[in-house]
């Protein structure tokens, strides 16, 4: 405990927002203004929607291989920021307060007692230069919140370019044949898949798709962020049942 607070005196906990020295992960300001998803969103990419719908028109016809998303928050500030010190200079030990987050809002979703956890790997290349493979911190952490077992199951066998700023096609394109399963065939296993942020949602699937030829059972995405694209919630469609509706 003693030993606890001289390292916080001389290395100060400072706040993963702003990054004032706050002694908490988040001070007072950021905390109130964090942007957590805590109503209903798409069970499928994690959009925050009116209501609960199983896809929307964002996802749909892009994620084949997520069963569901359990997002933590929308990708603004100050989780942006939280993010960006996770991922430089390093911020992995951020990755034990995000994860425990995030394992809070992916709870509800776990049909099965025991998935088990893995990430979207970095290529080897990049990984050596960060020292870290932040998403591996994130998965190891939001399995210890949970009482589950991490394991990397995937391989990045090819560089790929960052997908932002590319569209949707070269994305998609971009991720397609970048993962190999590492290890055994999966047998039915459930699979709670994580990384950073999802956006389009390809580079997801594309690991899920893996994960699912290589005999997964359910994969769930876990993120920290979901980058709203093109704004606005999203709107179920006109096959959906509607809760209001015929009543
Ligand atoms: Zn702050
Ligand atoms: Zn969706």
């Amino acid at each position: 405990m003693i030993k606890a607070s001289i390292y916080e005196l001389f290395f100060p906990t400072r706040c993963a927002g702003c990054g004032v020295s706050s002694g908490r992960f988040l001070c007072p300001e950021c905390n109130s203004v964090f942007p957590l998803i805590n109503g209903p969103a798409c069970l499928r990419c994690g959009k925050p929607t009116i209501y609960e719908v199983e896809d929307c028109l964002e996802c749909r016809d892009r994620i084949r291989y997520l069963d569901r998303t359990a997002a933590l928050a929308v990708y603004e500030e100050p989780m942006r920021a939280a993010i960006h010190k996770l991922k430089y200079g390093n911020g992995w030990r951020l990755a034990r307060p995000l994860g425990a987050m995030a394992g809070v809002r992916l709870a509800p979703l776990l049909q099965s007692s025991k998935p088990v956890v893995t990430f979207v790997p970095m290529n080897k290349r990049k990984r050596r230069a960060r020292g870290y493979d932040h998403a591996e911190k994130l998965a190891e952490n939001i399995a210890m919140s949970l009482g589950l077992s991490s394991a990397r199951l995937l391989l990045r066998i090819r560089a790929t370019k960052a997908q932002a700023g590319l569209s949707h096609k070269a994305r998609r394109q971009n991720v397609r044949g970048a993962f190999e399963l590492v290890g055994e065939p999966l047998s039915g296993q459930d699979i709670i898949l994580v990384d950073d942020i999802l956006t389009t949602g390809y580079t997801l699937s594309e690991c899920a798709g893996v994960l699912k030829k290589g005999g997964a059972g359910e994969v769930i995405a876990c993120v920290l962020a979901r980058d709203l694209i093109s704004g606005g919630p999203a709107l179920p469609s006109a096959g959906q049942n509607h809760p209001l509706r015929g009543q």
